[in-house]
């Protein structure tokens, strides 16, 4: 039972599992809800062999089902948030089920509906394949409730019949669902493990220049969109750091070192980032901030780092930019400048460029 509920995931991280389960088969999620709506319309020929003629009463109920497609394509390209297209995807293949419903109204002969409705289910296992477990299961299920409501005044032939085999097939296709499930789970986990480590500086868990891959316009040294001119950068060195190693010897310096990404990681928000971008220097990247502010942060951080009971004690200079929109490194280059000024002027103090 363990297997089947796996308690390896956080549950804080299910949310962002399932976003990733979705996105990963997105593309294949939008070609399944395509192709069913276009069997749906391609049903019109063999209604059209059933009457034994082309019955042109037939194509409004098998081509119904565009409209709803569009506005789903439309919906898809835009949003990418997986409950809703979710739900869009299983309202599609249901509005196809009740096309069909629609288009057995008009048959004499309603031999094969227990078939169409076989091969709807297929349709529901490959829409499983990008929807959370317990929204698969459910929202399938609801096949169930559309003939036992379509049978109040389709009365189907072979209604029981249609019912029993179902049931297995149901049951079988969420079994399996939860398999994969269990199994994306599995891959998620050692996704996010690899992700963590190409990322992340090992000695302080800073992020390392991977992340930048995830920061920039790829191709280009742009930061994206959600970056404004209110990005502040803060390049900050370790004042002195190698008569640290030479006096208290290299292991000493990597404690200092980690201590000091602590005390960088207390001082910053969420969305903003810490790199570790050389030996002893981090570059951290403000968003949404204005040029007071940034310096204040700076500032809170230079003073952990001096208040710190590390041994021996440090201090940092700190230069302070302002991304102009562009190239990253112009900020980069210019917090440089300003972090050597700092230096200059007699070390552990900030300062912002153009100053
Ligand atoms: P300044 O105040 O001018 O910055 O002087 P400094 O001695 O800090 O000079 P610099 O910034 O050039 O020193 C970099 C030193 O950082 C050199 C190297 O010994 C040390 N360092 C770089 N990476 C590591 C590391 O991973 N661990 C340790 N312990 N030391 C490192
Ligand atoms: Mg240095
Ligand atoms: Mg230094």
């Amino acid at each position: 039972m363990r297997w089947f509920f796996p308690t390896k995931l956080d549950p804080s991280k299910w949310q962002d599992f399932y976003q990733t389960k979705y996105q990963y088969h997105a593309k294949a999620f939008r070609w399944i809800v395509i192709l069913m709506c276009l069997a749906e319309v391609s049903y019109f020929v063999s209604d059209c062999q059933t009457f034994g003629y082309i019955n042109w009463k037939m194509l409004l109920p098998r081509t119904a089902i565009l409209v709803p497609l569009i506005l789903f394509l439309f919906f898809n390209k835009y949003h990418k948030g997986y409950i809703a297209n979710i739900f869009f995807g299983y309202f599609l293949m249901h509005a196809c089920m009740w096309c069909t419903i629609w288009a057995i109204y008009y048959l004499e002969n309603r031999d094969y509906a227990r078939e169409g409705f076989i091969v709807m289910h297929f349709g529901f296992l490959a829409l499983g394949l990008a929807a959370p477990y317990y929204l698969s299961s459910i929202l399938h299920a609801f096949i169930f409730l559309n003939i036992i409501v379509s049978n109040q005044f389709i009365h189907y032939e072979q209604y029981e019949m249609m019912l029993s085999l179902a049931v297995p097939l149901y049951l079988g296709i969420i079994l399996f669902q939860k398999i994969l499930e269990n199994n994306y789970v599995d891959h998620y986990i050692d996704h996010k493990k690899l992700e963590a480590l190409s990322t992340h500086d090992q000695l302080t868990q800073a992020y390392n220049r991977n992340i930048l891959a995830d920061l920039l316009i790829p191709g280009t040294t742009q930061l994206r969109k959600e970056f404004s001119q209110d990005t502040w950068f803060l390049l900050l060195d370790v004042d002195f750091f190698k008569k640290v190693n030479d006096t208290y010897g290299h292991e000493a310096g990597d404690v200092i070192l980690t201590t000091i990404a602590d005390c960088i990681h207390a001082s910053i928000r969420k969305n903003d980032f810490c790199l570790r971008w050389g030996g002893e220097e981090f570059v951290i990247i403000l968003q949404d901030i204005t040029r007071m502010e940034a310096i204040t942060i700076a500032e809170r951080i230079r003073a952990s780092i001096e208040q710190s009971d590390t041994t021996p004690a440090v201090t940092i200079s700190v230069g302070v930019s302002q991304y102009k929109g562009a190239d990253y490194h112009q900020a980069i280059n210019d917090a440089d400048a300003a972090m050597y000024t700092a230096k200059h002027s007699g070390r552990n103090r900030v300062v912002c460029y153009n100053d």
